[in-house]
């Protein structure tokens, strides 16, 4: 059963070096018994020094853990505030932390849904946060016609 684990994690890792979702710079896997003397392993694949994937024992039928700069992902997705939960709307996703694979996990998941999603969500919290910029500086020079501030800031 063991190497059948480690046999799908090594295609998994080659398969996020092949397809390279986000670009990666290091993948680096160390497997850590559950707790001393157990047979069971906890298996980390750290992608990049910033994306923490733990793999636990029931792996791939039981979801994975994930850590984005050493916490939590739900703490990634959390919305943090209500202006946030309006421009996430409008994007067509009603919250991040209820939309992530890991809420519905599926035994045909892979590491490269995860990061493909990261990749998602990352993409969206960056329109929200332009969004948000773009804003704040057309309010703050409201004598400055919007256009002129567009184009500088398109640039
Ligand atoms: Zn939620």
């Amino acid at each position: 059963m063991r190497h059948v684990f480690i046999k799908r994690v090594n295609k998994e890792i080659e398969e996020v070096i092949k397809d390279e979702i986000i670009p990666i710079q290091k993948v680096t896997t160390t497997h850590i018994p559950e707790e001393p003397g157990s047979k069971n392993m906890i298996t980390t694949v750290e992608i990049n020094n910033n994306i923490k994937i733990i793999l636990g024992k029931n792996y791939p039928f039981g979801k994975p853990k994930v850590l984005i700069n050493d916490r939590a992902y739900f703490f990634y997705l959390k919305t943090p505030s209500d202006r946030v939960t309006k421009l996430l709307k409008n994007t067509g996703v009603d919250c991040l932390c209820c939309s992530t694979i890991l809420c519905d996990w599926l035994v045909t998941y892979q590491i490269n849904h995860i990061l493909r999603e990261i990749k998602k969500f990352n993409k969206i919290k960056r329109e929200i946060k332009y969004n948000i910029v773009v804003k704040e500086i057309l309010n703050k020079y409201p004598n400055i016609p919007d256009h002129l501030i567009l184009d500088y800031l398109l640039e």
